[in-house]
């Protein structure tokens, strides 16, 4: 099946309004790829502002409430990203799951609360290092993936799987391509589990360090449909190598 690539930014804790200048050349870079779907997830502060700059172009959140409203300090709701103008969300990102001790059962919830509100969701599944070196990294992932995931979102294109083993986040490590290619298939199995034939259209993105100089090698595993990039998404620079290593892989 021809699922077509999704390479998707995560600008995490970066970004101030002179860095929309970034955004915008990414945004026109990217129009010379229309084949490959091209996202970024910026600060909720920058969201409005990317948007009425660059209207067209898929500017998501990345990280949303599971409640439509309420006693909830600093959060998001689904409601609020898409009133200004997000698209798409990142739900279940390892550092979230971290920092603020996010589970499965409530990244489950903030993806149909996603889902349910009309934005598009990217799930993050990863394994620590520790489970990986023990050699339980894809039962490990595919357990998180099953709770995590909601129930089918009718249109296989709003729902993205991001595999990002935590210890290649930011660190400059990759897998072997055998493990990123053992793990995909895994997840792919996976999503069959759950959603039976329609799931194939679901989308598995790999995150963690990807660059210009790995992006080629990784996109041509079969089941690899994009990625989740965070450091090289920062600057078009760095970004749009990677777009148009997705772009050359279809
Ligand atoms: C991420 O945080 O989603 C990520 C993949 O980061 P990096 O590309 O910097 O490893």
């Amino acid at each position: 099946m021809t699922r077509g690539k999704l390479v998707a930014g995560n600008w995490k804790m970066h970004g101030l309004a002179g860095d929309l200048d970034a955004v915008q050349a990414i945004a026109e870079g990217s129009a010379a790829h229309r084949g490959v779907d091209v996202a970024l997830c910026l600060p909720a502060t920058l969201i409005e502002r990317a948007v009425r700059a660059l209207p067209g172009f898929a500017i998501g959140g990345q990280d949303v409430h599971a409640e439509a409203k309420g006693a909830h300090t600093g959060d998001i709701s689904a409601a609020m990203l898409r009133d200004c103008g997000a698209t798409l969300t990142i739900v279940g990102h390892s550092e979230r799951r971290a920092d603020h001790h996010e589970s499965d059962v409530a990244v489950r919830a903030k993806a149909a609360a996603a889902l349910g509100s009309g934005l598009d969701v990217v799930l993050c599944v990863g394994e620590s290092r520790e489970v990986r070196e023990r050699g339980d990294a894809v039962p490990v992932v595919r357990a998180q993936l099953a709770a995590s995931l909601p129930d089918w979102p009718g249109d296989a294109r709003r729902l993205a799987i991001a595999y990002e083993p935590i210890w290649a986040i930011g660190t400059g490590l990759v897998p072997s391509i055998e493990d990123v290619a053992a793990m995909h298939a895994a997840l792919r199995d996976e999503l069959a589990g759950a959603y039976g034939e329609p799931g194939q259209g679901v989308r598995i993105l790999y995150g963690g360090s990807v660059k210009a100089s790995n992006a080629a090698e990784i996109f041509a595993v079969g089941d690899v449909d994009g990625a989740l990039v965070g450091g090289a998404s920062l600057t078009a620079a760095d970004f749009l190598p990677i777009v148009a290593a997705a772009a050359a892989a279809d």
